[in-house]
């Protein structure tokens, strides 16, 4: 399979550097740059995915040119370089990924990514290093696969700028002083949501801080604000919604005083819509989990998908 897709991407490559770049996607996931154009005075970045993108951008400035590889509306875990990507990943002065196995791991897309394109380690910057991992499940004492999904913690997203203001000075030390400033403003706004985080959830009796989702994305956030978690599936990459999982779930809310379900904008809502049948237990909001909402929704960028989560659990869970 590893080599299969080597080959193919190998092929891709090939592609791309005799047809050079041309693609329709560029202006959508591309920021600070005309197509085709390439801008010397920018650093060219490339992120995995859309939460990185916009934390790059924010702190980048109009010193960077962001390029997000998994598009909104796709899962992060697995994914297809497109030659646009190849292409971006090749010429690129900084390269963005979550790590903790958000892109797959070792054996993901993203290090089979940089395999073929020949990338400098010295390029690659990890936006969850120094971060704690959580493990999904601790069964007998074994530890199960690390979760990803820690970008979900505002306390998390702050460590993420930190490491993204790092890359950026190591990068181009020219301009230490903006990406310093840019991202004191972003901290700056991440502390507000993270006060803001500790408010609502301490309007929320204690009884009914139980936070129930489809996957279990938010064990970061749920084990620094004090919700206790319910979900369907450990993560997107197994098989969501069997009759095993519904089981096991609906027996959690049965022992439990659990006002509402949440489910993610980018599930299929029917195996949360067959607990909520099975329980009587109406299905609250939807909150983000994998990536951000579009441009211009109220989930476009890092924070405001922060704060529409905690504003929708606040909303079903307080009395
Ligand atoms: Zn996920």
């Amino acid at each position: 399979m590893k080599n299969k897709t080597r080959g193919a991407l190998v092929l891709l490559l090939a592609a791309v550097f005799t047809l050079g770049a041309c693609s329709s996607k560029e202006n959508e996931h591309t920021s600070g740059q005309e197509p085709g154009n390439r801008d010397k005075d920018k650093l060219h970045v490339v992120a995995t995915f859309s939460i990185l993108y916009d934390i790059a951008n924010e702190v980048g400035g109009d010193r960077v040119s962001v390029h997000s590889m998994v598009p909104i509306g796709t899962a992060p875990h697995e994914y297809e370089p497109l030659p646009e990507d190849v292409k971006k990943t090749s010429d690129a002065d900084v390269i963005f990924y979550n790590g903790l196995n958000l892109e797959g791991g070792e054996e993901g897309w993203f290090f089979r990514l940089l395999d073929t394109t020949g990338t400098d380690e010295s390029k690659v910057f990890e936006l969850m290093k120094g971060v704690e991992p959580l493990y999904l499940s601790d069964k007998k004492g074994h530890k199960g696969e690390i979760n990803p999904h820690a970008f979900l913690d505002p306390t998390v997203g702050m460590k993420m700028v930190e490491n993204t203001r790092e890359a950026f000075v190591k990068a181009d030390p020219d301009h230490k002083e903006e990406y310093e400033k840019n991202a004191e403003e972003l901290l700056g706004k991440l502390r507000d949501i993270d006060r803001d985080y500790k408010t609502k959830i301490s309007e929320i009796p204690q009884e009914r801080r139980i936070l129930v989702t489809g996957e279990r994305a938010y064990q970061y956030m749920a084990k620094t604000y004090g919700l206790e978690e319910g979900y369907i599936w450990a993560i997107d990459t197994e098989e969501n919604g069997s009759p095993a999982q519904i089981k096991a779930l609906v027996d959690f809310i049965r022992e439990r005083d659990v006002p509402s379900l949440f489910v993610e904008s980018n599930v299929d809502r029917r195996p949360m819509e067959t607990v909520s049948n099975e329980t009587g237990v109406p299905i609250a909001h939807e909150l983000y989990s994998d990536e951000l909402g579009k441009p211009g929704s109220e989930g476009g960028t890092y924070t405001d998908f922060l704060e529409y989560n905690i504003r929708n659990i606040h909303d079903g869970l307080k009395e």
